[in-house]
């Protein structure tokens, strides 16, 4: 099937941490592809800073070396093209050097769409939009992307949020959070929204539970400082698995306008029944690995990793979160995320309700419940488990199957990945996917009395051995409930 693709507005946009690894692995190869699919204007420009003394040729060189290591099959005509892209400049953003460089390229375009993207850690957001409000740079089509971390908890989200909107109004904000632009995780809204079968059967009377687990195999290697100050909850749950959650629970929204998702998906999160000491006790379980084997060789644990043994950080986390509204009263929403876990999975586990009544014999086999599974990575896709009678003779014998409803191989097209549909987006101005300031806020509304209970009680997150599924108490918090952990995959 044919790419089709809209040439976006003409625009400059400005990479701060065009050096880092997330220019490296993501930024520049979805730059390439959009620009080989002929999504970029002929006079499109990328304008990469950082603080180091790159020449032209070198950061060329740099620049090269990222698309050959991240970007299969790369076609040489395409290179050359996109690298013309490309202007360097060194720019301490903490200092004066190299900002009125900037400014005298912008400014020979002020008429085109303007974008920065913050690919700096966040310490540096508030000196960035402070540099770019005092050299002028902001213009009516100008917009600015922000990454993940957005605080460490709801205060100093709101402070980073203020100093960025001294700068920025909040329709020029584009706080991203990758997970939102992966292709399943639209497929999600298609499938809910686009199809009549899917809505009048999703909710309390009809589905069971719901379980989104974001596991890695890896474990902290050269991060753990950084990571020692976050924690599994700050790193995954207060971000990703609760936009994953909110695109599940929302009400069907208006359109897909960016305000009516984004009310919709507020609505969710504010009806998140609030963590108290006694239900965190009941209902989250914290974890950290030991030493263990993952991939095939010994690893060692997350206290040996930091080089301290006084850590309480957790590298695990399982919560039964509860959404209290109408569509979802008593349906618990399983959340888990950890590092150095049996295998690298993000998926969303939605499990209907057994059938009422078996009509077939016991030489049939059990009847399982059917279950939507929407794979995030690796290997994206869609697919719901169905009985089907087992082909041929032999009596009415019944099996599970999966339905594949993903259709990538069934269409010839590439998966793009999030980055590419997201920067485009903010070239676009659409903020669909996209958090606003208020989802943010609510967010961490609901995680910070989490991270108040922990921080009282001071206790040891219970270890497990690197290359299981995390702490035993995670499988007796579900299995409690009569219900497990879905590990089968897809
Ligand atoms: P990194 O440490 O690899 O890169 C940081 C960049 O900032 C480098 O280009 C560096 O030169 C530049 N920099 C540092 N100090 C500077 C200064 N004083 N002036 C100008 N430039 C300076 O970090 P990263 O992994 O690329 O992450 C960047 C941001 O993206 C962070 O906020 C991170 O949390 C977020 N993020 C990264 C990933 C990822 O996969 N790497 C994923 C999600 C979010």
């Amino acid at each position: 099937m044919a790419v089709r693709v809209i040439e976006v507005d003409d625009f400059d946009l400005v990479v701060f941490g065009g050096t880092g690894d997330l220019a490296h692995r993501k930024l520049l190869p979805a730059l390439y592809h959009r620009d080989l699919d002929g999504q970029l204007p002929a006079g499109a420009r990328i304008i990469v800073t950082s603080r180091r003394e790159f020449t032209h040729d070198e950061y060329q060189a740099w620049a090269e070396g990222a698309l050959g290591e991240h970007v299969k099959d790369l076609e040489p005509a395409a290179v050359k093209r996109f690298l013309a892209r490309l202007t360097y400049i060194a720019i301490d953003v903490a200092a004066e050097a190299g900002w009125a460089d900037l400014g005298k390229i912008l400014n020979a375009r002020p008429n085109v769409i303007r974008a920065f993207y913050l690919a700096v850690a966040p310490d540096f957001f508030g000196t960035i939009c402070d540099g770019i409000g005092r050299h002028n740079l902001v213009t009516s089509k100008t917009r600015v992307v922000i990454e993940k971390p957005i605080g460490k908890d709801g205060k100093s989200a709101q402070a980073l949020n203020e100093t960025i909107g001294k700068v920025f109004k909040e329709h020029q904000i584009f706080r991203i959070d990758h997970y939102l632009g992966k292709e399943t995780v639209q497929n999600l809204m298609a499938l809910r929204f686009a199809n009549a079968l899917f809505e009048p059967l999703w909710n309390a009377a009809h589905i069971d539970h719901v379980q989104i687990t974001v596991a890695e195999s890896l474990g902290v290697g050269g991060r753990a400082g950084y990571y020692d100050t976050a924690g599994a909850l700050r790193d995954m749950v207060q971000n990703h698995i609760l936009q994953l959650l909110c695109l599940v629970a929302m009400e069907p929204p208006e359109s897909m306008n960016a305000d009516s998702v984004r009310d919709e998906k507020l609505k969710v999160l504010k009806a998140l029944a609030p963590i108290t000491p006694e239900l965190a006790e009941k209902h989250i379980v914290r974890g950290q690995y030991k030493a263990g084997a993952s991939d095939g060789g010994a690893v060692p644990g997350y206290l040996d990793e930091l080089g301290r043994d006084d850590s309480l950080t957790e590298t695990f986390v399982a919560i039964k979160a509860q959404i209290a509204n109408w569509r979802w009263a008593g349906v618990p929403f399983y959340l888990r995320t950890g590092k150095r876990l049996a295998t690298r999975v993000s998926e969303i586990v939605v499990q209907f309700r057994p059938i009422p009544h078996s009509i077939f014999g016991p030489e049939a086999g059990v009847i399982s419940a059917n279950r939507l599974i929407i794979r995030l990575q690796p290997d994206e896709g869609v697919k719901m488990q169905v009985m089907i009678k087992d082909p041929g003779p032999g009596g009415m014998r019944l099996r599970q199957v999966p339905l594949d409803m993903s259709f990538a191989d069934a269409f010839k097209v590439r998966n793009p990945d999030a980055y590419e549909r997201l920067i485009m987006d903010v070239i676009r101005g659409n903020q669909t996917l996209f958090m606003r300031r208020d989802e943010v806020d609510a967010a961490w509304a609901w995680v910070d009395p989490i991270l108040e209970i922990w921080a009282a009680a001071k206790d040891q997150p219970k270890a497990y051995t690197s290359g299981t599924w995390g702490p035993s108490a995670s499988i007796a918090l579900i299995e409690r409930d009569g219900r497990t952990w879905a590990e089968d995959g897809i």
